[in-house]
Order: C-alpha cells, then structure tokens, then sequence
C-alpha cells in the first residue's frame, strides 16, 4: 500500500492566513527552521492505479496538483480518485469536497449522521448529486469493516476498518440536529489493511487514549498520529485565552496522559504525528521539542511524504 502524506497541518495550515505567533511570523521572516505545511490530507492505494483520500481539506486542488499520481490520466475528464472516506464533519476534514464537483464520479464513505449533516442541512454539498452516477454515498458504522472499492465497483484491495471516538460534533451543526443524530458517529479512527498485509492507523484527531486504543496501534505498521497541540494550555499560552487542547478534542503531545507518554510502549509501529497546529513548537527543528519527539522514537510528517507499507 502507497501511502501519500499531502497535508501535514491542523486547520489554519502553518503559517495560518491571520496568525502572527512565533511560529508563524518566523516562518514568513525565513527566520525559523521549519517546513511550511499544508492542511491535513493523506490518500492512500494498493495498486497505485486506485487512490482513496482520508477526508477532503480545504487544501485539495492545490495538493492534487503536486501529486501527479492523483492527476487525470486518459481522456478529457478522468481522475484516479476513486472515493473519499470521511472521519468526522470538521470543516478542515470536508471543505474539500467541494473542489471535487465537476461531475466525477466517486465514492464518499461516511456515517449516516455525517451524510444528513451534509446532504440534509448544507445545500452547497448538492453540487456533489447534480446528474445521477455522480457521487456515491455509502454510509458505514463504528465497529465495522469493509472494502473500499473503485468506482466500477470492484474491491480496491485495501479493507477498512472504522471505530469511533468520540461524542461531540463540530459547532457549525445545531444543537437540535446534534439531538437527533448518533453520538457514536462524530468522530472516527481508522485502521487499513491492504492485500499486501500493510496495515496503516489513522488517527488526525484523538481525544483521549485508552487501553482499546492503544491495543488496535499495536496491530499497525504505521500510525498517523494527532500532533495538533504540545501541551493542553498552547492556545491558552499563545492567545491569552480560549480553550485547551482537550476542550478541542486533541489529546496533546505532552504531559500526564500525553500522547509521548500514553504511547511510549507500543512496540510494533512505526510512529509520525500530522495533523499540527502552527501553534506547536515541534515544528521548529531547531528547537528541544522536536528533538524530544525525536528522541522518543517519533517521526514529524511533512507535505509530500510516501510511505510503502
Ligand atoms: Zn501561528
């Protein structure tokens, strides 16, 4: 399985358009050593013919067009992106879909709750279902396992496992939509394990880590970790307010229950953290908070990274 990092960021991307912090102002001044990043976005085949896109970023077009395997290959209209699969309705993980609607054709895996927050109560995601044979949604379930398959229908070679973790939807959905939808579904890890026996974790954004969890990354090769925040005060610290880490739904990377610590036994995988926000000083190189994830045996994953698994 070809895995292809094309985003590596949180939602802003680093430097993020409004963000003077220290490590966004560095950045532009050339100042700091560090690798600009792209919103989160990883697409991933068997057969290198076939690519499925872990969630859609507000970055897409222009990733799609640095990564000539996701370009068209024959005829006038064609694209190798076979479908998209959808781990939470975060607006960083969807937005992307909408740079997809020229009238291709592809398959959108997604929960059934993700599926009438964008087809019931966004209009503008219609444009996906303008002709028939247009997009294909499939919905899926926490605890469930199926092939992701190419748009004629047949099986990618690469099985996909999902399970849920966590309760809260993203702000933008009303609370009374929130009522009537399942809790189970607004959140998904997600676990591939292709023909070839590569089996690859992804995981963007982590609430909390429990034994459950750390025992399906033990099963990995590779996991694609949530790197969004170092400590669960960085907004905090940086903004002079707002909310920790936890509050947002990211585990951060230090402290007690952090995730260094809370991973620190898994023997088996190798570990990359994604997903940063420009926030994080682990992106300065230079600096003792990249050294000490590279110490502890984790990788930073950058814009334009493929593993082979
Ligand atoms: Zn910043």
């Amino acid at each position: 399985m070809r895995v292809e990092i094309l985003g590596s960021a949180a939602g802003g991307g680093f430097p993020q358009w409004n963000c003077n912090c220290r490590n966004c102002h560095s950045q532009r001044a050339g100042t700091l050593r560090a690798k600009s990043r792209t919103q989160t976005q990883v697409a991933v085949s068997n057969d290198g013919v076939a690519w499925f896109l872990l969630n859609a970023s507000p970055d897409l077009r222009l990733q799609i067009e640095k990564t000539p395997v996701l370009q068209p290959r024959d005829g006038l209209r064609d694209s190798p992106i076979s479908g998209v699969l959808l781990t939470s309705a975060d607006i960083d993980q969807i937005a992307g879909l909408l740079s997809l609607r020229e009238l291709q054709s592809f398959r959108v895996y997604c929960t059934a709750s993700l599926r009438r927050i964008l087809r019931e109560d966004n209009s503008v995601f219609g444009m996906l279902n303008r002709i028939p044979q247009q997009v294909c949604w499939t919905d899926i379930k926490p605890g469930q396992s199926f092939p992701l398959l190419t748009v004629a229908g047949d099986d990618s070679g690469i099985c996909c496992e999902v399970f849920s973790l966590a309760e809260r939807y993203p702000m933008y959905v009303a609370p009374d939509r929130v009522a009537r939808l399942s809790r189970e579904e607004a959140l998904l890890g997600v676990l591939l394990t292709a023909d070839s026996g590569g089996r690859l974790a992804y995981l963007p954004a982590v609430p909390a880590i429990n034994e459950r969890l750390l025992q399906l990354l033990e099963t990995a090769e590779v996991i694609l970790f949530d790197g969004t925040f170092w400590s669960d005060d960085e907004l905090i610290r940086v903004q002079g307010c707002g909310a920790t880490a936890r509050q947002m739904g990211h585990v951060p990377v230090t402290g007690p229950e952090g995730s260094l610590r809370a991973l620190a036994g898994l023997q088996r995988p190798r570990k990359i953290f994604l997903h940063v926000n420009n926030t994080n000083p682990m992106l300065d190189e230079s600096g003792a908070e990249y050294a000490e994830i590279r110490a502890a045996g984790w990788e930073l994953a950058e814009d334009g990274w493929q593993l082979d698994l």
